[in-house]
């Protein structure tokens, strides 16, 4: 049994260690470390809703006859062997989409993966650099480590401050926990959908040569912009891509780095043997050698995006952002409000009301014609209330 008090300021995590037995022991020889046990737990919930436009994913299935491919080409296959060791032949498949050589690409389950992996690469007892507001991925993962952390806060106009992200690298050059480490950009920026001129990003990776940054390209396909020139011109840099937003393959689990042979090299030490499966190198072979669906639909979520834009700035009380991604940033009067309502009329959107700088903001996924009608006929009739 606990006391109330003494679960006031502890986590959802410690809660339940505390449940399993005795009161989290956070001591030194405690079985979990204290950074662990001290995180919160991811914040996400999952609800089911009419119109799900929360988590920035694809409104249309990965197409049928793709699918009916990749079935194909699994029965085809032994699964009773393990797969390549390094996920080589989707690498050499990416190799040829991208353009860029298959020693300098890393593919993981999701590049959340990469994301944590770049971490133990170059951050552990150095520090992590990232901008705030911003993705809790890269900041989770450095408290997860007891990583040193300097979040950099974006203008007022959620443009980046390249100024401010040199200052931060520079701070600490010359002490042990400073002279290096990781940096991590979203390009377009995540989630306010802004996305930094290519001479801001090309002044903090001249003032960063000895970082390993990281530019997180999730969303560059609705941006019509991408990295790869300045990851060409940095060799410190990686980019990071994934099949969960623009190829609608947010079931299957992959994403990948486009770096060097040598920090490629490096980093792969870090993955598990055999962690990409054969299922999915079936399903992102095919889809890689059918890639025009995704051109088509991006096309779509554009021109949605600035329908929807528009739209919405005639609301009387919400304040929209202009986007580079497939989502849009609204400030509101009241993010649990109109979080709430919306819901209550099917479309379920994803409150970013607790990150810096973000308060009443919600972020909301262009969907289909038919889920952006949805919202905006819902966000205008809980209009003048919130
Ligand atoms: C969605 C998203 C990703 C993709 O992560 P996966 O693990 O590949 O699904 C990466 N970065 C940002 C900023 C994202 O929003």
């Amino acid at each position: 049994m606990f006391h109330h008090e003494d679960r006031d300021g502890m986590n959802n995590s410690n809660e339940r260690l505390a449940q399993n037995g005795s009161p989290a022991d956070l001591s030194p020889h405690a079985p979990i470390r204290a950074a662990v046990a001290t995180s919160a737990d991811y914040p996400f919930n999952r609800i089911e809703a009419a119109v799900k436009l929360d988590q920035n994913e694809s409104a249309e299935d990965f197409p049928n006859e793709l699918k009916a491919l990749a079935l194909n080409r699994l029965m085809r296959q032994p699964w009773n062997r393990y797969p390549d060791l390094n996920a080589d032949s989707l690498r050499n498949a990416i190799a040829e989409y991208e353009q860029w050589p298959s020693a300098g690409i890393v593919v993981t389950t999701g590049s959340n993966v990469l994301i944590a992996l770049l971490t133990q690469l170059a951050g552990i007892g150095r520090r992590v650099v990232t901008v705030t507001p911003n993705f809790p991925l890269y900041a989770l993962g450095a408290r997860l480590l007891d990583i040193a952390l300097t979040e950099v806060p974006l203008r007022s106009d959620f443009s980046l401050d390249p100024a401010a992200v040199i200052a931060a690298i520079e701070q600490y050059a010359g002490s042990t926990e400073g002279n290096s480490g990781v940096l991590y950009l979203p390009q377009p920026h995540a989630p306010t959908g802004t996305l930094a001129g290519q001479q801001a990003l090309c002044a903090i990776l001249q003032a960063s040569t000895n970082w390993m940054t990281v530019i997180d390209e999730a969303y560059h396909q609705f941006s019509g912009a991408d990295s790869k020139s300045l990851a060409r011109q940095f060799p410190n840099t990686a980019l990071l891509r994934t099949f969960s937003k623009a190829w609608g393959l947010a079931g299957l689990r992959l994403g990948y780095a486009l770096t060097t042979p040598e920090i490629a090299r490096q980093l792969q030490k870090l993955v598990p043997p055999f962690a990409v499966s054969a299922m999915q190198t079936a399903v992102a072979q095919v889809a890689l050698e059918n890639p025009g669906y995704v051109t088509d639909r991006v096309n779509k979520i554009i021109a949605e995006r600035e329908r929807v834009i528009d739209e919405l700035r005639t609301h009387p009380t919400w304040q929209v952002f202009s986007s580079a991604a497939n989502f849009i940033l609204i400030r509101t009067p009241d993010a649990k409000q109109a979080f709430d309502a919306l819901l209550a009329q099917g479309v379920l959107v994803r409150r970013q009301d607790s990150l810096p700088g973000l308060s009443g903001c919600i972020r909301v996924s262009i969907g289909s014609q038919e889920d952006n009608d949805a919202l905006l006929r819902a966000a205008f009739l809980i209009g003048i209330a919130s």
